[in-house]
């Protein structure tokens, strides 16, 4: 039969901290800290599983448990040598939660369990101490009636505030023992009026009411609630402690508090935490008195002139320390505690690992690695990827004082300063003259990028998460809030207008897009630290790292960013939007519409010195680096005008008929552009494009080479390959380019032909392929939608409502999807690399800079991942993290 009560006390524990998952993370670590010798009152826990069968049997607890949490309570008895329900020397319990993570303030605790009419009076003997009985029962009787019995404790407050009222007293700590004793006659009463029934007075009654209601609390709508929005399966259930109780209400030499071993703020090393005196852990989380500073030093940096545990109680100050020294060499982390003093000696009631900030977990982690508590690898291990993002942003200083004047989504993170402009072609006016400016759209679009790459930051009126306008800035870096719905543009009078504000163009806001604020004139900031312990942390993170990390950058500026951050390449580099900017849209619009190949041909030559002139850049910052180009993508119509405005504004310009233009434009509709005249099927039918393309490339890496002596190793990628003999089309194109520009420049460099991965057909086929192509990258937005067949643009009608369904976890898009898509790429490795074993895999989609993700392509053997500029931080330390994690795994 299985074990279901683990009992604690006086030195020795049947858990250990590692049985986390059958007693809860506070079970565990309180007979960890039993068996450490720490002073833990003792106690018992019953196991997770025990709160299934307590479902299964229709919320009630089974006899065998029962007999089980007997003999529990008679070790207790032993250890106390106080008797459970004694009308001498009375034992009381606290029942509290504690499930496999830890879920704060979710579910249920009683304490004080076993007072009744008869137990109060004798506790009140025993201890000496009539008043601190009678306010135990009270705190008893208001617990279990709210927990247990379902009664607002908010009715038993407003009697305690009439009864306090009566006899004028102001705080709690005025009222006398004959005091509380009528206060708890009167809560009876309400009991009984409220419920028609008595408050139950025989202890094991109360006991397995309390229990019940702790296994209850796990199905309460609230817990319900937190997991899903954690993530923590319902089928775990909560464990149940019942533990001796210790008074912190005994008197003014008794006091409880929660202290962090060191500072989660900032990670400085220094206890840190707050107490009350003569009082039980509620009043410190209720509000209702203000809990003190345990040490000095808290206690002057927060100016108060009440006295730390440090002065009043020395001796248990002295205690908690070096048991906090010692828990965190036992632990080897940070610790996050609860203690009680009862007449001057500390009792531990509980530790876990504390929730820190960022900064503080990287100051942190690295003080162990000095103090040698733990390993470089270990330190690795302890920061989150995805919380990187905080600090490589300037943010607002947190001492300033916020006037916020509208309020949005948090879309990308930094906050930014500058005046408010409202269109793209201002912001980029103000870029070119040196001033900073924030973008004011209602929404943004394509058109919007330069601007959106110019301003320092983006403000939208409408949109969600995933709007443009989000999911641009956030590839960007650039800090943005978006939907904004308490602020108006205004458009025509090119004003903003807030909350108790109107501004006008150049007038200066400030945005925070980590908070989703928007603020009023210019606040200081903080700058980013990227040297220090975060340095330290990368470096250690880059000595165990496999994979490289690069980057997808389409111009100088993210490139050089993207450099910055530690970038090795870059692994994507779009070409379209070489095709958008200024000028170039009407050249690339000649030539698509051009009626014949000489025509396109003259068009082209008008944008190759462009394209040059793009990549040069590009290939100047990158020197010495290996850049991933991809050939034109989008469909053709991408192009063209879309409304019957626009179309006749672009004919006009264009001298033709407006006609003949929309003709043109319905003649390259598509139903289904995804799916359509798209990628290598582009350069199939219009072999020019590459050429022009292929030949920008490479006369730009001699010139970059020649100017930098460090060349550039292009890597070009054809998009949409599903057939070899489609690569083998293009890939002859561009070869006899590349042999045309050497022989033209007379040197040679090297260079590569590849192609995405981003279709099923070509990841089963990847041997074949692999004959030809020189590297695989794998594509795996598109691959994502191409395996699903889910259109990502769709995806959000339905997505979400999968999610809340239950129907699929993770949204495919932001994390990979590991079993079908990542099958796939599995397939096409090996395949791939069974025909050419040298060959050069990578993944360049948004899951390049997914910490999961990246752990799947560490543990298939990708060479390399590549991500957003901002995302390398991130990428660079997941990739360390899913080594050192695979090796402990074997
Ligand atoms: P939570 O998970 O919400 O923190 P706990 O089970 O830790 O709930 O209980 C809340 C508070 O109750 C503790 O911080 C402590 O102050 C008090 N408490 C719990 N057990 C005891 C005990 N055995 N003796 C005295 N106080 C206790
Ligand atoms: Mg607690
Ligand atoms: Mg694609």
């Amino acid at each position: 039969m299985t074990k279901l009560v683990y009992t604690f006390g006086n030195g020795q524990a049947e858990g250990r901290a590692r049985d986390h998952d059958v007693l809860g993370g506070k079970g565990a670590n309180l007979a960890e800290m039993c068996s450490l010798g720490l002073p833990v009152p003792p106690g018992f826990t019953i196991i997770a599983d025990a709160c299934s069968a307590y479902y299964a049997l229709g919320r009630r607890i089974d006899a065998g448990l029962k007999d089980e949490i007997r003999r529990g309570l008679e070790t207790i008895e032993k250890a106390t040598g106080r008797q459970f329900g004694a009308k001498d020397r009375p034992l009381l319990l606290s029942v509290r939660s504690g499930a496999r993570i830890s879920m704060p303030g979710m579910m249920d605790t009683v304490l004080n369990l076993g007072l009744n009419d008869e137990t109060v009076q004798a506790l009140g003997h025993d201890a000496g101490d009539a008043r601190f009985a009678w306010d135990s029962y009270r705190r008893f009787i208001q617990m279990y009636a709210d927990v247990v019995m379902g009664l607002d404790h908010e009715i038993f407050e407003e009697i305690l505030e009439d009864q306090k009222a009566r006899l004028g007293h102001e705080l709690e700590t005025e009222l006398t023992a004959s005091d509380w004793q009528q206060v708890v006659s009167l809560y009876k009463e309400l009991i009984e009026e409220e419920l028609g029934e008595e408050f139950p007075q025989d202890p094991e009654e109360q006991l397995w009411g309390a229990i019940g209601a702790v296994f209850a609390s796990w199905m309460s709508a609230r817990a319900v609630t937190y997991r899903q929005l954690h993530n923590i399966p319902g089928g775990w259930g909560t464990a149940v402690n019942v533990q001796a109780m210790v008074f912190g209400n005994l008197g003014n030499a008794s006091a409880t508090g929660v202290a962090f071993t060191r500072n989660p703020s900032t990670g400085e090393r220094s206890l840190y935490g707050e107490f009350l005196v003569n009082a039980q852990g509620e009043d410190v989380v209720a509000g209702i008195r203000t809990p003190q500073s345990i040490t000095e030093e808290g206690r002057i940096n927060s100016g108060s002139d009440r006295p730390s545990l440090e002065k009043l109680m020395p001796e248990a100050f002295e205690e908690l320390t070096h048991i906090c020294t010692e828990l965190e060499a036992h632990y080897r982390d940070m610790q996050d505690i609860e203690f009680t003093i009862e007449r001057g000696k500390l009792w531990m009631l509980q530790t876990r690992s504390g929730k820190r900030s960022t900064k503080a977990a990287m100051k942190i982690a690295v003080d162990m690695v000095d103090e040698k508590l733990i390993t470089e690898e270990q330190a690795v291990l302890r920061i989150e990827p995805s919380t990187l993002d905080q600090l490589l942003h300037p943010t607002i200083d947190p001492r300033v004082d916020r006037q916020v004047i509208g309020t949005g989504l948090p879309a990308s993170p930094g906050a930014a300063t500058g005046a408010i402009v409202f269109t793209a072609e201002e912001a980029v006016e103000a870029e070119e003259e040196g001033r900073k400016v924030i973008l004011l759209r209602v929404e943004t679009s394509p058109e919007d990028i330069h601007g959106m790459h110019a301003a320092e930051g983006i403000l939208t009126t409408r949109g969600g998460m995933t709007s443009h306008a989000a999911v641009v800035a956030r590839g960007m870096g650039v800090p943005c809030v978006v939907g904004a719905g308490t602020m108006r543009i205004d458009l025509r009078n090119e004003r903003l207008i807030g909350v108790g504000v109107t501004l006008k163009k150049g007038d200066i806001i400030t945005i925070d897009g980590s908070a989703g604020q928007v603020l009023r004139g210019e606040v200081p900031m903080i700058q980013p630290e990227l040297s220090g312990d975060f340095g330290r942390i990368m470096g250690w993170a880059d000595r165990v790292r496999r994979m490289t990390v690069r980057t997808n950058a389409d111009t100088p500026a993210d490139a050089r960013a993207a450099r910055a951050f530690g970038a090795e390449g870059i692994g994507l580099c779009r070409t379209e939007h070489m095709f958008f900017e200024g000028e170039r849209i009407h050249v690339m619009r000649e030539m698509i519409l051009a009626e014949d190949e000489k025509g396109r041909r003259a068009a082209l030559d008008k944008l190759l010195p462009m394209q040059r002139l793009d990549f040069t850049g590009l290939f100047t910052v990158m020197h010495g680096l290996p850049v991933t180009i991809r050939l034109l993508d989008p469909p053709l119509h991408e192009f063209l005008p879309k409304t019957e405005e626009e179309v006749v504004d672009v004919a006009a310009a264009m001298g033709m008929e407006a006609a003949a233009l929309r003709q043109r434009v319905d003649a390259l509709h598509e139903f289904n552009p995804m799916l359509g005249h798209r990628g290598c099927r582009l350069a199939i039918s219009h072999p020019e494009i590459v050429e022009m393309q292929a030949r920008a490339i490479f006369e730009a890496a001699i010139a970059a080479a020649q100017e930098t002596g460090a060349a550039v190793v292009p890597e070009i990628m054809v998009p949409l390959v599903g057939l070899r003999s489609e690569l083998d089309y293009v890939k002859e194109r561009i070869d006899a380019v590349a042999g045309e520009v050497m022989t033209e420049a007379g040197m040679k460099i090297d260079y590569l032909v590849g192609t995405m991965i981003e279709l099923p057909r070509a990841a089963l086929r990847a041997h074949k392929i692999a004959e030809a192509a020189e590297f695989f990258s794998f594509g795996t937005n598109d691959l994502t939608q191409t395996t699903f067949g889910i259109s990502r643009d769709d995806a959000s009608a339905f997505i979400p409502t999968y999610q809340r369904k239950g129907i699929i976890e993770h949204d495919p898009f932001i994390s990979l999807d590991f079993e079908g898509v990542g099958e796939l790429i599995s397939i096409a490795a090996e395949r791939g690399r069974r025909t050419r074993n040298d060959m050069k895999l990578g993944i360049c989609g948004e899951h390049g800079g997914d910490p999961a993700s990246i752990h799947f392509c560490e543990t298939i053997g990708l060479d390399y991942v590549s991500c957003s500029p901002f995302r390398v931080p991130i990428a660079r330390l997941a990739a360390a993290q899913a080594v050192i994690s695979n090796a402990q795994r074997r």
